[in-house]
């Protein structure tokens, strides 16, 4: 499904073209892809608030696919930049994600910084992508998934859940600096102190000991898929989920996903929230969010795009308060996403198109229509 020029989406701008299957250049491997997530990005480049990069491009940046072939040492990379994983063979199953691959070596590589890398390629943007039912990708940018997660399940997880991640990162709750999530906490504890019986089962996220911390609050803007599956992490790492939306089709998943509170953002939840995450590209939420935050506490804003930011007043940022956004991820993100997806384990809810609907389900995405993630099913496996 290929983008010759941006135009709305209600013109069904993707057309389906007959291309030559690709041929994996050095380092790179051949994927049949299996499924594609469908994401907002997307939309982005569809009508062309991001420049086209490419033209004409095949975008889908959320890619399962299986390993059909390998470029000339491509056997010699290690997935993923792991150091120490086994390379790829054929039949690997593997996720392609936005990042498609940096130059490795700039000031910001360099850093452990490469989602801000002066030379990176992005998946579906600069190079074709996982609309189609064949792509090439390079073998250290590349991710194998969970073994027993479906293609179908995974694929949300390569843009929607890595991003989420990252906003977890960078607002705290995942990460070095994090806390442990609140089952873990209780356990460690109870193995720590001295007057703890011994033999005592862990303790589970229920059973924290009484004097342990009151849960800290997180907010989070727009409940699409990547909110919904951050959601779940957060959760898991013992905070309180606060979900902002604008229909109730969406606060009633963010209820169900275990938010213990959903509203609009003009509603008043009560609390102050330790931290935020705004999905919604929508610059007045960032405000929203700000007014509602805590001293010391961050706004992560999630979007690659958003409509301005209206001013902001001086007391509504004191206190330490921080706003930030989030430029893609690095390999590091992706590899520990997938690993806490697994052990969560994250559930994708997802709304199953086609490969020749990718129109629809980028039309059904920017009109609210989407549950959870939409995923165009490629191909069987
Ligand atoms: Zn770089
Ligand atoms: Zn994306």
């Amino acid at each position: 499904m290929q983008l010759a020029a941006p135009a709305p989406v209600a013109e069904a701008p993707l057309r389906l073209v007959e291309l030559p299957v690709p041929e994996p250049g050095p380092g790179q491997v051949l994927l049949r892809v299996l499924a594609c997530g469908v994401c907002r990005t997307d939309l982005h480049i569809l009508e062309g608030e991001l420049p086209p990069h490419r033209s004409p491009v095949v975008p889908g940046h959320q890619i399962v696919g299986e390993v059909v072939a390998l470029g000339s040492g491509a056997d010699a990379i290690a997935p993923g930049g792991e150091p120490g994983a086994p390379s790829l063979v054929v039949g690997d199953r593997v996720g392609v994600p936005w990042l498609h691959q940096t130059d490795e070596t700039c000031r910001f590589c360099r850093r452990g910084q490469e989602n801000l890398c002066e030379h990176a390629l992005f998946t579906g943007w600069d190079v074709d992508g996982g609309f189609a039912e064949y792509t090439v990708a390079p073998a250290g940018f590349v991710y194998r998934l969970p073994a027993d997660m479906t293609a179908m399940a995974a694929a949300p997880l390569l843009c929607a859940g890595i991003i989420g991640y990252r906003c977890l990162r960078l607002v705290g709750i995942v990460g070095d600096d994090a806390g442990l999530h609140a089952g873990v906490a209780a356990a460690a504890d109870a193995a720590e102190a001295p007057d703890s019986p011994a033999g005592d089962p862990p303790a589970g996220a229920a059973a924290a000991p009484p004097d342990s911390p009151a849960p800290k609050r997180l907010a989070i803007y727009g409940f699409g898929s990547a909110a919904s599956l951050c959601t779940q992490v957060a959760i898991w790492r013992g905070w309180e989920v606060y979900g902002i939306a604008r229909d109730e089709e969406h606060r009633a998943m963010a209820r169900e996903l275990g938010a213990v509170w959903a509203g609009e953002s003009s509603d008043d939840p009560g609390v102050l929230y330790d931290a935020a995450i705004v999905f919604a590209p929508a610059g007045e939420l960032a405000v929203d969010a700000l007014k509602r935050l805590d001293r010391g506490g961050i706004v992560a804003l999630g979007g690659i795009y958003s409509s301005p930011i209206p001013p902001i007043e001086y007391p509504w940022i004191y206190g330490e308060r921080v706003v930030r956004s989030v430029a893609n991820s690095t390999r590091q993100d992706a590899r520990e996403l997938l690993r806490d997806a697994a052990a969560v384990p994250i559930v994708s809810r997802v709304q199953e198109y086609g490969l020749e609907q990718a129109n629809e389900a980028l039309l059904d995405l920017k009109q609210d229509r989407v549950r959870g993630s939409a995923v165009l099913r490629v191909a069987e496996g």
